[in-house]
């Protein structure tokens, strides 16, 4: 865990500041949460805050209390950077190095004058003026509440905040289901109920919300599927000629890589999603046990994330990306035989 210039922070704090706070590109349900948690809070303080986005994100998650007020960088350009300007500091949350905003955006930020403070649960994080960084936690939502403890505020938790952080604890955990998930993190969640999130709704909100085609591109997905049990690794492709084909929105691949991983057996799951705006192919690294996809996806696919849970991605085809996937596999048998020794 890094703690740095706590106290500081606490103490720039004391008078009302304007603070923008910025989630990861592709924004997910811990990012829109925990981004959306921290200005509900900071804005009770008598903060005057902003939320920026890189790029859009899933429709699942417009629900989220305030999410009409987040902006975003792609489209919303000139307002962000406005926003940027005039700030006198910048949260980073759920990120742990400012290329994960993309590479606009970093730019900007990049020339940013005052400082940083960063709350985030990925490994290796970049060093910024402020840091909460704790790569044992659950989601960064389990981090704003922990902040929002830290600066003696339980208290001011409220509907809004505390329907903000379950949400992200909730799809960060798989339901509360991975490694991640402690009993602290079940006395948080308690806590967060008892202060007015709905969990129920929260459940139905996020995943009760699939439209027909998302189902139907699921099924393409699944059957899509390879496993090779020599490896216990599975693994999904979607190409962009399928995702066409079922009219592909933002969100709706999200999650679809743990049903490889939910093949009895399999230790190993992947997705290769082919991005043709992007020209890359993105890739979902997932596993159980022991066997780190952080570091399989930082060694070979240029990206990274948690032990059990990290992506990246290839700009080369995705006839060669597979190849390679595949090839890289004999070396690391062993470490996949022996991952989940249940
Ligand atoms: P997902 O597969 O759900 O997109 O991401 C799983 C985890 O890996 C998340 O914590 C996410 O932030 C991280 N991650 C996803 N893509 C990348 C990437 O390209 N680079 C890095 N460093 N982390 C990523
Ligand atoms: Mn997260």
């Amino acid at each position: 865990m890094i703690l740095k210039h706590f106290t500081e922070l606490q103490e720039f704090l004391l008078e009302p500041r304007n603070i923008v706070i910025i989630g990861h590109r592709n924004p997910d349900g811990d990012a829109i949460g925990s981004t959306l948690g921290l200005k509900h809070y900071l804005d009770k303080k008598g903060h005057t805050t902003q939320v920026l986005v890189p790029n859009e994100y899933p429709d699942f998650l417009h629900w989220i209390p305030g999410s009409e007020t987040v902006k975003r960088f792609d489209r919303q350009n000139n307002q962000s950077v406005k926003a940027l300007v005039k700030s006198d500091i910048v949260f980073l949350l759920d990120f742990n190095a400012l290329h994960r905003v993309g590479t606009d955006m970093q730019r900007t930020l990049e020339e940013y004058e005052n400082d940083f403070a960063l709350i985030d649960h990925h490994q290796q994080p970049d060093d910024f003026m402020y840091m909460y960084s704790d790569t044992s936690m659950s989601s960064t939502c389990q981090m704003v509440y922990n902040f929002i403890e830290m600066m003696g505020d339980v208290a001011l938790i409220d509907k809004n905040i505390a329907t903000c952080l379950y949400t992200g604890i909730m799809t960060d955990t798989g339901s509360f289901r991975f490694r991640s998930t402690t009993s602290t993190t079940h006395r948080i969640i308690a806590d967060l109920i008892d202060k007015g999130a709905e969990n129920d709704r929260i459940h139905s909100n996020v995943h009760d919300a699939n439209s027909y085609n998302r189902l139907l591109l699921l099924g393409q997905a699944l059957s899509n599927m390879k496993v090779l049990p020599t490896y216990k690794t599975a693994f999904i492709t979607l190409s962009e000629e399928e995702k066409r084909r079922f009219h592909y929105e933002k969100g709706d691949t999200e999650g679809v890589v743990n049903y490889a991983l939910s093949l009895k057996g399999i230790v190993f799951a992947a997705i290769f999603i082919e991005d043709e705006e992007q020209s890359i192919v993105k890739i979902s690294f997932r596993s159980k046990g022991t066997f780190s996809v952080n570091q399989f996806a930082r060694k070979y696919f240029n990206g990274g994330g948690h032990d059990n849970a990290a992506g990246g991605k290839s700009d080369d085809t995705m006839e060669n990306t597979i190849a390679k996937f595949k090839s890289l596999l004999p070396t690391y048998k062993q470490q996949l035989e022996s991952s989940y020794e249940a």
